[in-house]
């Protein structure tokens, strides 16, 4: 079983990139793309998209049996970078 938030409703989707767009302060986000490298970049869409390498996004695409992190948390974005035990020191 894997333990993590109830299903978004159509309402609350695109909720984490506009808090992600919120804290790149918008009119910003431009100028803070120009000081990054490619690779740099390509994360930073990564997490605002939710299209990444985690395992709530591959399990989405099939790409993985599991939407859920090794701790049995369903691996989503927010999950990864605030509360993930593996990440804890
Ligand atoms: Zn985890």
């Amino acid at each position: 079983m894997i333990i993590g938030p109830p299903p978004l409703k159509w309402e609350e989707k695109g909720k984490f990139t506009r808090k992600i767009n919120t804290v790149f302060h918008l009119g910003k986000l431009v100028e803070i793309y120009r000081q990054l490298n490619s690779n740099e970049a390509a994360i930073i869409t990564q997490l605002r998209t939710g299209k990444t390498f985690f395992n709530e996004y591959l399990y989405k695409i099939k790409a993985v049996d599991t939407a859920a992190c090794e701790y049995r948390y369903k691996e989503l974005i927010a999950h990864f970078l605030f509360s993930c035990r593996k990440w804890r020191q």
